[in-house]
């Protein structure tokens, strides 16, 4: 069991601007998704605890520069649209909508703000200390802080807690200066709408800022390496989810790679680009800006981990066991700095199961219940294995699909694109993986992640009431369909 370590001693040398303060239980160095939610957790369970954050704002890339931001411009874009034309479908008639571009980052910086700002009255309540500066590891129990007022100090703890989180990542001999080349970074603040944008990279968060400025007016091509886009998502799903964006006049140059990325003198940017598959295309690409999303790399570089023995694998990620213990007991990490997804959800897992491992021994994950989500239009969330996934392990299984065209809600609301598709277990009917694309799912998907949680079979979800009439209807016809038959279709 856990035992609480007293205060040590108070050293200050503050002429040296050098000091130690009291010992912490635990000192956690980064304060986004994992790291915030694992300091609240410790101060819950009454460890002495100190998150260290070097950016000034608690909340990491979610709340700063990902997750937030983006819905916040994944929101205002998707009301633009509607306003300027769909809406008149209701009748609703509008008439003069502009675009206030400057108002929309207004919005969501305002969201940002609050959000973050919020953290810190999480903190004073659960009597987690916050300390504003950059953590480096100097000792098996001891963080050294570059504090950001310039001083430095060093701080004695039982346990450090390693939520570093991840960074952008960009091509080799692509420079990123967030003005014409851009991370998500950039491309969550850009001044104007860009007329031609190039998005390096079919992922999740290319094909979200993508959405998002499309949608504003400017003409985008998605340029992908391998011959699908949406990686990790079920393969029909990745199918009908382009086709989708297809028709909201994104284009798509799929197994095709980015060969060199050149600023022209007069402004804009000429991506050149070669065929590494049958659907590739060859040849160059102009753009007023390129959204590099390639990837991103944990943040694990000048933290000391050498220095202490914290072993890493070769992409720096820090190599923990099942209870988030690295090579040095005393050093845990967690989120983006381990493998895994880059996922906030997972790493706010994975901050509360490592601090109740330390407190009490237990503290666990469920990888397999881990949803995703595309917040894009319509959305696409899953949970579990896809139809690939089970294919290549040899798993036997039924399929239970539901378009949303049979579902009253989504007709009513005139939004009834996509499907519902259950994988359940040939022998026993177990649920092993949910796909969803239409709107709304990213809220949807929670009832198939506690379904998989629990064990339950699709006949279990097809024998739940669920309200009628609601879009999460389609979920209990897609278990009807893989238990039995459904019932609108
Ligand atoms: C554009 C974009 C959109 C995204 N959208 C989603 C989404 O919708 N849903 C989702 O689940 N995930 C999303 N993500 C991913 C998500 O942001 C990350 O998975 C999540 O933030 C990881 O949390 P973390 O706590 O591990 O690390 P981070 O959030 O990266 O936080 C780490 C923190 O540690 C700090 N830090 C680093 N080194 C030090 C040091 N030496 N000392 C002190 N502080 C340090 C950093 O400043 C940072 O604030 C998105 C990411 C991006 C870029």
């Amino acid at each position: 069991m856990f035992k609480s370590v007293s205060s040590l001693r108070t050293i200050q040398r503050t002429g040296l601007r050098y000091y130690t303060t009291e010992s912490k239980d635990i000192i956690v160095i980064g304060g986004g998704p994992g790291g915030y939610v694992a300091g609240i957790k410790a101060g819950q369970l009454g460890l002495k605890v100190a998150v260290v954050e070097k950016r000034g704002k608690l909340g990491g890339t979610c709340l700063n520069v990902g997750c937030i931001p983006s819905k916040a411009l994944l929101n205002a874009s998707h009301l633009y649209e509607e306003a300027n034309g769909k809406m008149a479908t209701y009748g609703v008639k509008v008439s003069g909508v502009e675009l206030d571009l400057p108002q929309m980052m207004k919005y969501k910086d305002t969201a940002v703000n609050g959000l973050t700002s919020g953290i810190e009255s999480l903190f004073k309540k659960n009597k987690v200390e916050y300390v504003k500066g950059a953590g480096k590891i100097v000792g098996p129990n001891k963080v050294e802080v570059e504090l950001l007022d310039g001083s430095k100090k060093v701080m004695e703890t039982k346990n450090i807690l390693i939520a570093t989180g991840s960074e952008v990542t960009s091509l080799p001999g692509v420079t990123i200066d967030e003005e014409t080349i851009v991370s998500s970074t950039g491309a969550l603040a850009l001044k104007q709408v860009p007329k031609k944008m190039i998005v390096i990279g079919g992922g999740v968060i290319g094909l979200e800022l993508g959405s998002v400025w499309s949608r504003l007016g400017a003409e985008t091509t998605v340029v992908e390496f391998t011959p699908r886009i949406a990686a990790g998502a079920d393969g029909e799903v990745a199918k009908t989810f382009k086709r989708s964006l297809e028709k909201q006049h994104m284009k798509f140059h799929l197994e095709t790679k980015v060969t060199s990325v050149q600023k022209k003198a007069g402004g804009g940017v000429t991506v050149t680009v070669e065929a590494v598959g049958g659907s590739g295309f060859t040849g160059t690409l102009e753009a007023d800006v390129v959204l590099v999303s390639v990837g991103r790399r944990p943040a694990t570089q000048n933290l000391g981990l050498e220095s202490v023995g914290v072993a890493t694998d070769k992409q720096g990620r820090v190599e923990v066991n099942d209870h988030f213990v690295s090579s040095v007991p005393s050093i845990f990490a967690i989120g983006d700095a381990i493998k895994g997804p880059m996922l906030a959800h997972k790493a706010e897992e994975e901050g509360i199961a490592a601090i109740e491992g330390i407190v009490s021994g237990a503290g666990h994950v469920n990888y397999n219940a881990i949803p995703s989500v595309i917040y894009t239009h319509p959305e696409v969330a899953w949970v579990g294995k896809t139809e690939e996934e089970l294919q290549k392990e040899n798993i036997q299984y039924k399929v239970g699909k539901f378009p949303f065209a049979g579902n009253s809600r989504a007709r009513t609301n005139n939004d009834s694109e996509g499907f519902v598709k259950f994988l359940s277990s040939k022998d026993h009917d177990r649920i092993l993986g949910v796909h969803m694309i239409g709107p709304n799912v990213g809220e949807m998907i929670a009832e198939a992640v506690l379904g998989i949680e629990y064990g339950a079979s699709s006949e279990d979800i097809a024998r739940t009431c669920h309200a009628h009439p609601t879009l999460s209807e389609a979920v209990k016809e897609a278990a009807m369909a893989a238990f039995d038959k459904p019932i609108h279709i």
